[in-house]
């Protein structure tokens, strides 16, 4: 079925390209609402609501940045929507006083824990759920990403291959039906190199950003004090971002994505051309299909019986 949360959720911090103060609210939603965000400090009510929704997506350089049709914005969104992924939450509106969500600590884990927090709850449809029937392949630079028929669940391969000996070459398999993505991903937080953080910050970027909320990387090796909290941490954050971007499809999927060097900007094309191609995907009721594991696991800490029958 489909869920909610049990009731809001508010949360506040800095956002990281900004490094603005912003407060979220997390509030449960009806049945068939999908994920909106509203702009709270938007006046005129209708342009303040922007649908998370792959066609929505405007800018994928930095970060995941949705627009509405009146030029409204809000970025930033791929690490919260993974935690709604991962939490089992299909509906829900996210206030915002602001248009960057806050970083908190770089990953999902805060998002996951305050809903964990006040619990999620099954509502009375059934989830629909996207089932890939033909491959789909994108590219974009050194960058591949494929997306393949998966009868057994939701299963994401990615390799990512930088030149610095602290990350060097990473693959991470992410199968939904074995692994969990609280314990997996959701700890996983953004990182990047120093010496970029200082041409960004030029430029008016990552103004929130610090060691608190990514881990950063100079000639040495990795600066934060308290070291990695996975030993493959970036390309565990790498899959985190693309289970956040694929979720603007609004839906979990039956498939199997192999993507090489993943950035923002090819998981969005990847979603787009598979959704251009009518006839490589349908759309399926949970119960016809699965639950994966992350469903069960989440179901059960929760003391949600209804999600696994
Ligand atoms: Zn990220």
């Amino acid at each position: 079925m489909q869920h909610t949360l049990a009731q809001p959720i508010k949360c506040d911090g800095i956002s990281l390209h900004q490094g603005a103060h912003v407060t979220m609210t997390l509030h449960p939603a009806p049945e068939h609402f999908g994920i909106w965000f509203k702009r709270t400090d938007i006046a005129k009510a209708e342009h303040a609501l922007i649908k998370a929704d792959v066609h929505n997506v405007v800018d994928t350089r930095l970060c995941t940045v949705l627009e509405n049709a009146y030029g409204v914005r809000v970025s930033t969104v791929e690490h919260v929507m993974a935690a709604l992924w991962g939490s089992g939450i299909d509906n829900v509106l996210i206030e915002i006083d602001g248009s960057e969500v806050p970083v908190m600590d770089g990953s999902s884990e805060p998002f996951m824990f305050l809903i964990e927090c006040v619990g999620v709850v099954a509502q009375d449809a059934p989830r629909a759920m996207l089932k890939v029937l033909k491959t789909v392949t994108v590219r974009d630079g050194d960058s591949v990403a494929t997306i393949a028929p998966c009868d057994d669940g939701f299963m994401l391969d990615v390799d990512i291959m930088f030149a610095h000996q602290a990350i060097g070459a990473q693959r991470y398999s992410f199968d939904a039906t074995e692994t969990t993505f609280k314990q997996s991903l959701s700890r996983a937080r953004t990182f990047g190199f120093y010496h970029e953080v200082e041409a960004m910050r030029a430029a008016g970027l990552a103004r929130g950003g610090s060691l608190h909320n990514a881990v950063v990387i100079n000639e040495e090796g990795i600066m934060n004090h308290d070291g990695l909290r996975y030993h493959d941490e970036c390309v565990r954050h790498k899959a985190l971002d693309c289970i956040g971007d694929y979720f603007l499809t609004g839906m979990r999927f039956l498939a199997h994505v192999t993507t090489s060097r993943p950035g923002h900007n090819i998981n969005n094309a990847l979603m787009r051309a598979l959704l251009a191609q009518s006839d490589a995907w349908i759309v399926v009721q949970e119960h016809d299909a699965f639950v994966p594991a992350h469903m069960v696991h989440a179901a059960q800490s929760l003391g949600v019986s209804a999600i696994i029958s």
